[in-house]
């Protein structure tokens, strides 16, 4: 297998529950003039809230906007949530689904993930699929089959071309959020896994079209060494994304 062979990159900014209109306009507008002559795609998960002014405010740059979460209904009597055809009128082009965090604190499970990635395909939605082992997983040596479970169910039932659209976020829950990375080699391992499961699914074209980022602290200071693993074709950035400056230096790790 030969992943990424054009070695673009892709790295989304994970904003969580961060950043008012007025904010995510001025960081939208600065990260923009950064943007210019980079080898990656750039995106940014923002809140419900700001997915307009953001949109706005990347006009004309290469930034895409998208949300953090969807709903996985498609219209109806579901107070509080947010559809994927709300979203996208917003001005959002992609969107996470199944962020360790909502798997988490908001219980959600694969069958969950499964009904929001095939509604934000239908909705021309690019779903940026979330999935990682907690570190009683990794512990217990279910890493592997963690993995494999969360990719058989989460994305249950697609076609190759409906696939072929997808984006897939590696994130290690013992990672996220605490400064330490997974190394350069887990995450491969790991990644290189995540390649395996989705050939077997669809075949090798397909599982090297996916770009596989890995997330769970990542800063300057690593993304270097990390991205040039194979099987990493960027990075899902939470923490070190809150300040543009950090951001950017990070949009500068490439391939080669
Ligand atoms: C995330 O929330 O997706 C994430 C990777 O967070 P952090 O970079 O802060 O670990």
């Amino acid at each position: 297998m030969n992943p990424n062979p054009v070695k673009i990159t892709t790295t989304i900014a994970n904003w969580k529950m961060h950043k008012t209109v007025v904010e995510a306009t001025n960081y939208i507008t600065s990260l923009g003039l950064s943007t210019q002559n980079l080898r990656t795609r750039v995106g940014v998960a923002v809140p419900f809230t700001a997915i307009r002014a953001a949109a706005e405010a990347a006009r004309g740059t290469n930034i895409l906007i998208g949300s953090q979460n969807v709903s996985g209904y498609h219209e109806g009597a579901y107070t509080g949530e947010v559809s994927c055809a709300m979203v996208k009128d917003a001005g959002a082009s992609f969107c996470l689904i199944g962020h360790s965090e909502r798997r988490r604190l908001f219980h959600e499970d694969n069958a969950t993930v499964n009904m929001k990635v095939r509604l934000a395909l239908e909705q021309n939605l690019r779903p940026v699929v979330c999935i990682g082992e907690t570190i009683e997983e990794r512990k217990g040596d279910k890493t592997q089959k963690v993995l494999e479970v969360q990719l058989m169910e989460g994305l249950n039932s697609l076609s190759a071309e409906e696939a072929s659209s997808l984006i897939l976020a590696y994130e290690p829950v013992w990672a996220i959020g605490n400064g330490h990375a997974a190394t350069p080699q887990d995450a491969q391992d790991a990644q290189h896994e995540c390649r395996k499961i989705l050939a077997k699914l669809w075949g090798n074209e397909v599982a090297c079209l996916i770009p596989i980022l890995y997330g769970g602290s990542v800063k300057p200071q690593n993304a270097e060494e990390l991205i040039k693993e194979s099987d990493v074709d960027g990075f899902l950035v939470g923490g070190a994304s809150l300040e543009v400056e950090t951001f950017v230096k990070i949009l500068h790790c490439h391939k080669g």
